[in-house]
């Protein structure tokens, strides 16, 4: 239940390249595996709060903030210098957990999983990749769900 219409003339993209649709899917929800909301009205994408990420590696870390519209790939880097290819881990910018990784990308890191409701149900959850570069990000449904059951992830 975390996904709602963009309202149509919603936001002012008139600075953007590509004004937002009426029929894109906005993230409204989105928490870490221990409840924190992870938007932030600090960090706005077509006036609407992004999805504000932690990025670690073993000598740096900072934020990563995502465009809360579905198929959108804008993102931000903060204090942390993007190297592509770098694989990074991803936790909650408030109590520093790493999110789950569900399944393997296409690139052959780690996706994880965000999710948008409450209640950490992974029917309603929404993919990223772990390397830096690759954009890569998925919404996961319930009958996804149940094929990845039968991959060898634990
Ligand atoms: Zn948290
Ligand atoms: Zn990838």
């Amino acid at each position: 239940m975390g996904w709602k219409q963009l309202f149509p003339g919603r936001g002012s993209g008139s600075e953007r390249p590509h004004d937002v649709q009426s029929d894109q899917q906005l993230v409204s929800q989105c928490y870490c595996p221990n409840g924190h909301n992870i938007l932030s009205a600090q960090h706005l994408y077509a006036g609407a709060p992004g999805i504000l990420l932690k990025l670690k590696t073993e000598q740096r870390q900072g934020l990563l903030s995502l465009s809360p519209i579905i198929g959108d790939t804008e993102r931000t880097f903060h204090g942390f210098a993007q190297q592509v290819g770098d694989i990074v881990e991803i936790c909650c910018p408030t109590c520093e957990q790493p999110f789950p990784i569900y399944n393997v990308c296409r690139c052959e890191a780690h996706l994880i999983a965000l999710f948008t409701s409450a209640s950490k149900d992974y029917a309603a959850c929404i993919g990223i990749c772990q390397r830096l570069g690759c954009l890569n990000a998925e919404i996961i449904s319930g009958r996804d769900l149940r094929l990845l059951n039968h991959s060898h992830y634990c």
